[in-house]
């Protein structure tokens, strides 16, 4: 079974190819015309995903090194996402589908995220049903009970910002580059963690709020920058590291909490925020600690990529479960 997938709900144009289950070719092009900005701006990703598709997907079949008419079937995000963003691998999904009369998978961004633990790769175990997925992206923050391939139940969820969202606007704050994400993970590798206390939010059950400790962070750094113009500079790295503790311990707590809840011990993490060291590291230690049997997707099958939509066409296309050519994107996409 080949499976071509196009990925393109933010700001990463992604296509990948698969081989029953194997990655043939996985490529992503990213976009860098929102650093400037802070942040994603819609319009500006749709047009780029334009530019970016055609290169993209003819690089990820030239380096699969197939014909494009052995392929099974196309797989394409269809949301959650940016509407603009989202049409444009919708649109040339359908009519790559259509030229060469293969069937056309829909798939949810989310479901991918957990999905990509099914990549096959040597040496990789992967979770067993039923498991939990962590899902902590730039968008989401989600505990989700998998069943099976197709049957996922969102058990908690953030009741106002992402946990990504939380690392990009507290990094924005200190004034560092978007995303800050990944640059609070690594100036946090040098800082003391216990240099700053940050107030862990109070949410009853499986759900996350992030934006009251967004706005902690906000009111300390302004507080401690009128007395010290410096305080950022002086003590970036223990900001980041007290900052990083917090967001895990927030969601060490949730997941310690849904595995008493569910007994269930098998931990998946997905999700862009799932590269961040730390969290991987917690995870780790949970294994010894509280016994858990922890999952770790590839620093690549973390972040947006296609990869992730194809091991999901597969298991869809194992099903025959294909959309109609009448199909259009989903902003706001549920499962
Ligand atoms: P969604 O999947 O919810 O639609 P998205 O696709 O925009 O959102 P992803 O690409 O999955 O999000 O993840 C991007 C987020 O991951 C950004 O907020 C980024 O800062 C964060 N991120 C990436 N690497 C790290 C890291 N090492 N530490 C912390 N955050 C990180
Ligand atoms: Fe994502």
């Amino acid at each position: 079974i080949y499976i071509l997938a196009i990925e393109s709900s933010c700001d990463d144009t992604a296509a990948a190819v698969l081989c029953n289950g194997r990655i043939l070719s996985n490529i992503v092009a990213t976009q860098e015309v929102h650093q400037q900005y802070g942040g994603v701006v819609p319009e500006l990703a749709s047009r780029a995903h334009q530019q970016n598709i055609v290169p993209v997907i003819h690089q990820a079949i030239k380096k699969a090194n197939i014909d494009k008419k052995a392929l099974s079937a196309i797989a394409f995000t269809r949301g959650p996402g940016l509407m603009g963003s989202l049409l444009v691998g919708t649109s040339f999904a359908k009519s790559l589908a259509m030229g060469l009369d293969i069937p056309l998978i829909e798939i949810n961004h989310m479901q991918a995220h957990i999905l990509a633990h099914f990549i096959e790769e040597d040496g990789y175990e992967k979770p067993q049903f039923p498991f939990l997925a962590l899902t902590i992206s730039g968008g989401h923050t989600q505990i989700v009970k998998v069943s099976d391939y197709f049957e996922m139940e969102v058990i908690g969820t953030t009741t106002d910002d992402a946990v990504g969202e939380a690392f990009d606007k507290s990094a924005k704050i200190m004034g560092l580059p978007y995303p800050g994400g990944p640059l609070i993970d690594k100036y946090a590798k040098e800082g003391n963690p216990k240099a700053f206390k940050f107030p862990k939010p109070k949410v009853s059950g499986l759900d996350f709020s992030f934006s009251g400790f967004k706005t902690a962070v906000l009111y300390f750094i302004q507080k401690q920058t009128k007395e010290n113009p410096d305080f950022v500079e002086e003590n970036l790295k223990d900001i980041c590291a007290s900052i990083q503790s917090t967001i895990i311990a927030i969601l060490m707590d949730k997941l310690k909490l849904a595995v008493k809840e569910t007994g269930i011990k098998q931990i998946a993490i997905g999700g862009g925020v799932s590269a961040n060291s730390g969290i991987r590291n917690a995870l780790k230690e949970a294994e010894s600690k509280y016994g858990w049997t922890t999952f770790i997707p590839k620093f690549e099958y973390t972040t947006d990529n296609a990869a992730m939509i194809a091991i999901a066409g597969h298991y869809k296309f194992l099903k025959k479960d294909f959309s109609d050519f009448s199909i259009t994107a989903q902003a706001r996409y549920k499962f």
